[in-house]
């Protein structure tokens, strides 16, 4: 008798070790060879031969790649649209896993050639793009047909963790835009089979667009986290009636406990006696959106992002060295997507950072087994709106911290601000004898991080400041505040 596999949120650590080997490998296999053009050029300088990558316990031996190594046109040149797939038919046949060459056999014998070419391109031409704003630039994130319905598929597990069914009625407040956030929301209802209205305009003030919930008849709402707390108190001064309403979904960050004591009480002077609270996130590079289980309003505890693991490997790395961080210690949010072929790329280093790390512990609320991250995430933590010599940029101190790392095991980064303008400074370690340092003024340069000093420094000096720096990374030193 065929063993039944456990639903996806009820696997055993084993398990989904297993799944995640099977589908790892196929995914480093299709992104190199099917291909993504920047991964299969970067796995080819490195000398990495995808046919002979054995999965997960190989998976440290793959690069991390970061944000800089996209955008900027010396390390990428062939720019951002490089991590989008450019499959071909001979791709599909040659390194796709077995259920989609045995999707395209039966299109053609069910439909003839004209359908198996639908087949062929459903898993291999980019179809939908959403685009990911940061420093640099914006990266596009492509889905193939197949893709579409896997973020479908998230979203309808999206829903099961925060509660909703196919009966509820969404209002989604997230503003219409080119971003995982509304695309994320949007999928949760098709993957769901969920009525919902999309309304909001970008820039579009969250009480204008109040309005339609009764038009809706909504039982759910979903809004931008930083605006979640002051809805409850909008819709009063509005003269909304928000007592049907089972469900809010904060979208982009995890609430804090102050406020979702705010939203709850909110909720339940205005009669919505059912309501409960939950967050929904994901990295803006990556492909999916998490969710929280979610909370009765009124309660103020979180249980943390509940992962899809058949959909995603994460790891959590130190922002200063790149290197695992162990447990449930804080760390940087490193995404490498299963089975997405539209486009990315392994160990996507995220700049997202989960305080709370990553437990594999079943959730104390709702039992699953999948991994949990956070609750609380910082988003972009390492950016910062800075105006350096004059020049207003987005810059991620990652990048100067990752040149700094290139040429001097011993460094540190430091911003501060005087009279409302930035500096940037990089310490190196002199005894490495970090030369040339022009490169590294050029790097920064073309990421428009110019720093305003390359510092030489002993050791000495460079344990004093590290001393004085604050924080778990004390390489980076932020003093804009
Ligand atoms: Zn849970």
């Amino acid at each position: 008798m065929a063993a039944v596999a456990a639903a996806w949120d009820q696997r055993s650590s084993k398990e989904q070790r297993r799944m995640q080997n099977v589908l790892l490998r196929q995914t480093v296999l299709q992104m190199a060879l099917g291909h993504v053009p920047y991964v299969r050029a970067k796995l080819a300088a490195m000398g990495i031969e995808a046919r002979e990558f054995k999965g997960l316990d190989e998976l440290p031996s793959l690069p991390l790649t970061m944000r800089r190594d996209i955008v900027d046109p010396v390390r990428n040149p062939e720019g951002p649209r490089a991590i989008i797939l450019r499959g071909t038919a001979d791709g599909v046949k040659r390194f796709s896993d077995r259920s989609v060459v045995r999707r395209v056999a039966l299109a053609r014998l069910l439909g003839g050639e004209e359908i198996q070419e639908l087949a062929i391109e459903a898993a291999t031409r980019a179809i939908h793009v959403h685009l990911a704003a940061g420093p640099g630039g914006r990266l596009p994130i492509a889905y193939t047909r197949d893709d579409l319905d896997l973020l479908a598929r998230a979203g309808g597990r999206l829903s099961a963790l925060l509660g909703l069914e196919r009966h509820d009625r969404l209002l989604n407040l997230v503003p219409f835009g080119p971003t995982l956030e509304f695309w994320g929301i949007f999928y949760m209802a098709h993957g769901t089979g969920m009525s919902a209205v999309h309304f909001r305009r970008e820039r579009q003030d969250v009480r204008r667009a109040l309005e339609a919930l009764d038009d809706a008849s909504a039982t759910a709402v979903a809004l931008p986290a930083d605006e979640a707390p002051m809805f409850p108190d909008l819709a009063r001064q509005e003269n909304v009636d928000i007592s049907k309403l089972r469900m809010l979904i904060a979208v982009g960050r995890s609430l804090t406990a102050d406020e979702r004591a705010v939203v709850g009480e909110g909720l339940l002077a205005a009669g919505a006696g059912d309501a409960r609270i939950a967050a929904a996130y994901g990295s803006a590079e990556a492909r999916v959106l998490w969710g929280e289980c979610s909370v009765p309003a009124g309660r103020t505890e979180t249980f943390g992002f509940h992962t899809y693991p058949d959909m995603e490997i994460l790891e959590l790395v130190s922002p200063e060295t790149g290197r695992p961080v162990p447990g449930t210690a804080p760390g940087e949010i490193v995404i490498t997507p299963l089975g997405f072929r539209g486009g990315s790329v392994p160990r996507w280093r995220t700049g997202d950072l989960a305080l709370g790390g990553i437990t594999t512990e079943p959730c104390p609320n709702c039992g699953r087994t999948v991994p949990r991250v956070g609750p609380t995430v910082r988003r972009g933590a390492w950016q910062r709106v800075v105006t350096l010599q004059g020049e207003r940029s987005w810059i991620d101190l990652r990048d100067a911290g990752a040149a700094a790392s290139e040429r001097s095991s011993d460094w540190q980064i430091e911003l501060r601000r005087e009279n409302g303008s930035h500096h940037l400074f990089v310490y190196l370690g002199a005894e490495d004898k970090p030369a040339p340092i022009i490169d590294l003024y050029e790097d920064l340069k073309r990421l428009r991080a110019r720093p305003t000093q390359i510092v030489l420094a002993d050791t000495a000096e460079l344990a004093a400041r590290r001393s004085a720096a604050s924080g778990p990374w004390p390489r980076y030193w932020d003093r804009s505040d």
